[in-house]
């Protein structure tokens, strides 16, 4: 794994553009981001948003979104909504936004150029002929016999193609480069294929579709975009992508420049896979917070600054890799530190018993919200003689260097008290039920005059003053770091990916927090009001992540 340092934003594509602008090339800088609206924005795309947004606000330029909408079977409104809504919730702004269907006129008309300029033809070889006219990367292929078809007969036959007068797959439009090419890209690729369903946009006007690195080139071309950038899988296109603009009258001649695309582990980031989870109902939906969507991301309570902080530490490579998804927490825990509010909340309670103070005596205790945040006033929280503590933070017989609560021991409460345990009370199979103390009332705050210090700190809620609600945890969606690699993703999913804190006790406050809300609990991590589930009065928690790299920690045990 490499090195995540923060350092200045530049890379070899900013390197490429420096020198662009230098040599007056180009004057403005015109980047786009081209998603395929057959399915919802990753974190991977998300890379790819701030580096084509970035690029554009840095260097004064413009990024359009564009649609890359040529494969009418899989793609839907649905998801073009939901990509605009994600691009807009990371905090870029487009500055046009097209579909690649609405091309569809002008790229029929430079296939005709092509078929002009006798470097297309209609070739009607059966998918299995195909094949083996193909070649292999070892051999070179052959010419498919329609090669040599006259302009004015393939110009008629694309016609026919074009009014539905052959069945699907019978016929193509190839590009004539070189079926001996080295390159497979280069054996004359099929330009235009026929498929008879309905687009999205375009309805049923059309029967024959571009293909991708038709259409992406000369969309790319029509727009101006200056440096068209894209991920590692295209190199081997960019002759391709080079010669179909150098082929038709287009204009501009934008550049194709790759970069690695991000992996991740622990997480699939395939549009396919994702919706494999999603209709097999593994997950709840595209945004379910354990997916690496941008819209499960949200719901999880990642923000968009955290997702551009990670986006900017992995940095360009020109060299595929994968990064850990503990990063991508870190980086969410950085941001979050600085904005959320503190609260106590006991995930898994045992009760406390302070025996010598008066019983139905309540009182109120300044606690802070956030020591980060120089304006902070703090709130009030309610100590009463029964509270709750983390059942983890008590052990009857404990090792050594345990400083949480034990018998004999002096601990404090947060924002509360000095505390001793002295009795601990068990049922008839010896579980512990509920401990009990006596507190030291000069303590208040949690601070003692004498200068008397206290190792361990526990958070607590009030048990007369308190809420429960539901509180989710989530953990990795797969088992393995790489979940291809175990075979079938679908088998290493992680059964408990998703757990409920079911008894899990608040401090009264959180009643009313407000859904799309950042919390910290302390010492048990953040914690995010589901934007969806939480009703008034009724808000469901999800954890964003834990308050430190359990997972890392737990790896680290494992190995020992
Ligand atoms: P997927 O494999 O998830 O289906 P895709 O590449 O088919 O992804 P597109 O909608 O075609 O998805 O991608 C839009 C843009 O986002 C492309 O420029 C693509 O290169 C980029 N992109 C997609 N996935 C990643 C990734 N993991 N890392 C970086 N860029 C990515
Ligand atoms: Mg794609």
């Amino acid at each position: 794994m490499e090195n995540h340092e923060k350092e200045t934003n530049s890379n070899f594509i900013r390197d490429i553009i420096d020198d662009d602008l230098r040599t007056g090339k180009h004057k403005e800088i015109a980047t786009r981001f081209p998603p395929e609206p057959n399915g919802y924005l990753h974190i991977g795309h998300a890379k790819s948003i701030c580096l084509n947004f970035g690029i554009a606000i840095d260097y004064k330029g413009t990024c359009n979104l564009r649609f890359d909408d040529t494969n009418p079977a899989l793609e839907d409104v649905e998801y073009v909504d939901a990509i605009q809504n994600d691009i807009k919730w990371l905090g870029f702004q487009w500055d046009n936004m097209h579909y690649a269907s609405d091309y569809f006129q002008q790229l029929y008309q430079y296939a005709i150029e092509l078929i002009k300029s006798n470097k297309a033809f209609v070739c009607q070889l059966t998918p299995d002929e195909n094949k083996e006219y193909r070649g292999t990367i070892k051999s070179p292929g052959k010419n498919s016999p329609y090669r040599d078809r006259s302009i004015e007969e393939n110009l008629e036959l694309f016609e026919k193609m074009k009014n539905g007068e052959f069945e699907e797959g019978a016929a193509v439009l190839r590009a004539k480069i070189d079926m001996a090419s080295p390159n497979l890209n280069m054996r004359d690729p099929v330009i235009y294929r026929i498929k008879k369903v309905h687009h999205h946009r375009t309805g049923d006007d059309w029967c024959i579709y571009p293909m991708y690195d038709f259409t992406h080139c000369l969309s790319d071309a029509i727009e101006h975009i200056t440096h068209s950038l894209c991920s590692l899988e295209f190199e081997d296109h960019r002759p391709l992508y080079d010669w179909f603009v150098d082929n038709v009258s287009s204009v501009s001649k934008p550049r194709q420049i790759e970069f690695a695309r991000l992996n991740l582990t622990h997480t699939v980031m395939s549009k396919r896979k994702l919706l494999r989870l999603v209709e097999e109902n593994k997950v709840i939906g595209w945004d379910d917070p354990r997916l690496p969507t941008v819209s499960g991301m949200r719901r999880r309570g990642y923000t968009p600054e955290a997702i551009k902080d990670f986006c900017e530490r992995i940095g360009l490579a020109k060299a595929n890799s994968m990064v850990d998804f503990s990063l991508l927490q870190f980086c969410v825990r950085e941001e979050l530190n600085k904005k959320a509010m503190r609260v106590m909340a006991v995930l898994d309670p045992l009760k406390v018993v302070i025996t010598n103070y008066p019983e139905g005596q309540i009182e109120e205790l300044q606690a802070e919200n956030n020591p980060e945040d120089p304006e902070d006033k703090g709130r009030k929280i309610i100590f009463s003689r029964e509270l709750y503590i983390e059942r983890e933070d008590f052990m009857e017989n404990p090792p050594k260097k345990y400083f949480r609560m034990s018998p004999g021991k002096e601990v404090r409460l947060k924002h509360a008290y000095y505390v001793t345990c002295n009795d601990v009370i068990k049922d008839d199979d010896g579980n512990i039920v509920e401990v009990h103390c006596t507190y030291d009332p000069t303590t208040k705050g949690g601070w003692s005059d004498d200068g008397r210090k206290v190792k361990g700190t526990s958070h607590w809620v009030s048990a007369s003053h308190n809420f429960k609600a539901e509180v989710r945890l989530y953990d990795h969606l797969f088992n393995s770091e790489v979940p291809e690699e175990a075979g079938d993703f679908m088998e290493d999913i992680n059964p408990d990916s998703l757990t409920y804190a079911e008894n899990c006790i608040l401090e009264a406050g959180l009643k009313d927090a407000e859904p799309g809300t950042h919390f910290q609990f302390l010492r048990t991590g953040y914690f995010y009001t589901d934007p969806i589930d939480s009703k008034p009065g009724a808000p469901v928690f999800n954890r964003t992540c834990t308050m430190r790299d359990t997972w890392a920690r737990i790896k680290r045990n494992m190995k020992k």
